[in-house]
């Protein structure tokens, strides 16, 4: 690969702040960028390599130096992973504290698979590469280094703010429903593991900024057929795969009843102008009238667009017969569903039973490690801080909400009734989200602007 490769992180940090305000909290821009390069360099995958504690020690170590109490952060091992809590005490400890989550984790990646180690972080062509650039440890990182700002700037909050970091978001999810429980008393959740703000695909320039007010449940349904079964030479007119088959199509012809909350709306409304024509008009008319037609053909045809307009259920696996020549004693599938907010499964396992239509079929709940949750209030007091603190960096830049189809720790806050807003102070492109997939990178440029928007919201949010 070609690039410049910066020797020095502040001289990158000013090679790749073309787009943004001049610097006004360069320490803490240098701070969360060469915190995230150590991080990065810590392999925080599941198994029995797990680096996540390491992550936890360095951050602790980060937190300490900058005024945090040692007695004031906890590090919990849970089996080959741990979570951090640190507290930064408010001066009204009636007010119910401001928590800012965050997870330690990353996903598998291989190194012969990409360009460079994902574990050997690098800096190249005003990009930060590497495993958890963009989910998310840079992300944390920024959380760290804009707190501390704040606490060099003098700044006190009135209500306690919380740093909470999850350490196995991307597989079991324990850490992070240990750690809402332990927080269920929180005021609101600023998750940085969320949606972020757009650049331009052509220009490079930043367009808009989305948070995420809610998130669709993931759940897993098994159906199964049963039959007495014989020899495949005597055929019966009753076989279990072929009747799992037929059930199986009517439920690929069922569909859920499309719907619109108030961040959906809103979401349809403000993102319709970035969409071709015919797909944004039919966002502003389902925005309008959610039993449009025509609007719901064409956001279904879009695999994008088509989970934000209901529920989606999707056969992912099926099993059936036991021997190459016996009539099958056993066939079954399993049915993922994304559940829009609201609906209890019970409730989706009994429209799944109604569109098999085969009172031989059952319908069996086999979800694992998820909670349905309702999305979260609109809250004015949030709305007007992620606005505040966008704005003083791009003034005029539109910010409105979304849904999100995956689930994060926003889950298990959301169903101890704290609300919970996903959202990454980051700009990137689209095309350049690698999220999961190879070659993770984030732009250098968006480490300026985000530290300067967070530190606004969380005085917003903690004042
Ligand atoms: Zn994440």
């Amino acid at each position: 690969m070609r690039g410049t490769v910066c020797g020095f992180v502040v001289s990158c940090l000013m090679a790749g702040s073309a787009l943004a305000a001049p610097a006004s909290h360069l320490q803490a821009e240098t701070q969360a960028l060469s915190l995230a390069e150590k991080a990065i360099a810590l392999r925080s995958v599941e198994g029995p390599a797990n680096q996540t504690p390491q992550v936890a020690a360095l951050f602790r170590d980060a937190l300490v130096q900058g005024g945090f109490a040692p007695s004031d952060i906890t590090i919990t091992p849970y089996r080959d992973t741990a979570y951090l809590i640190a507290r930064w005490h408010g001066t009204d400890p009636s007010l119910k504290p401001l928590v800012i989550s965050g997870h330690m984790d990353v996903v598998e990646a291989k190194a012969s698979d990409w360009t460079h180690d994902p574990f050997k972080p690098q800096i190249v062509n005003g990009y930060l590469l590497g495993r958890g650039s963009t989910d998310m440890k840079l992300d944390d990182t920024l959380g760290i280094a804009s707190l501390l700002e704040l606490k060099r700037e003098g700044y006190r909050p009135r209500r306690d703010i919380i740093i909470a970091f999850s350490g196995d978001e991307e597989t079991e999810m324990n850490t992070g429903q240990a750690i809402a429980k332990l927080l269920d008393r929180a005021d609101l959740v600023l998750n940085l593991d969320g949606a972020n703000g757009v650049l331009d695909e052509r220009t490079g320039k930043p367009i808009y900024f989305s948070w995420e007010g809610a998130e669709k449940s993931y759940a897993d349904y098994r159906l199964t057929i049963t039959n007495p079964g014989g020899h495949s030479s005597e055929p019966r007119a009753v076989n279990a795969i072929d009747e799992l088959a037929a059930a199986l199509l009517r439920i690929k012809q069922h569909r859920f009843k499309p719907e619109l909350n108030d961040l959906t709306r809103a979401y349809f409304v403000s993102a319709a102008q970035w969409e071709a024509p015919a797909t944004g008009a039919a966002m502003r008319a389902f925005a309008a009238d959610p039993t449009d037609e025509k609007a719901i053909a064409t956001l279904s045809a879009d695999p994008a667009l088509i989970g934000r307009i209901g529920t989606t259920c999707v056969v992912t696996m099926i099993n059936g017969g036991h021997a190459l020549n016996a009539l099958p004693q056993r066939a079954t599938a399993n049915i993922n569903c994304r559940i829009f907010p609201g609906h209890p499964r019970p409730e989706i396992a009994k429209e799944l039973q109604a569109a098999a239509a085969d009172p031989a079929l059952t319908v069996e709940d086999v979800t694992a490690g998820s909670v349905e949750t309702a999305a979260s209030p609109m809250r004015a007091d949030f709305v007007k801080a992620v606005e505040h603190g966008i704005h003083s960096v791009y003034p005029g830049m539109p910010v409105f909400p979304s849904m999100s189809s995956g689930a994060s720790d926003s889950m298990w806050y959301r169903y101890n009734h704290v609300p919970s807003y996903g959202m990454s102070p980051l700009f990137i492109k689209p095309s350049e989200s690698f999220m999961h997939g190879l070659n993770e990178r984030t732009p250098l440029a968006s480490i300026r602007p985000a530290i300067d928007a967070m530190m606004v919201m969380v005085t917003d949010l903690s004042h």
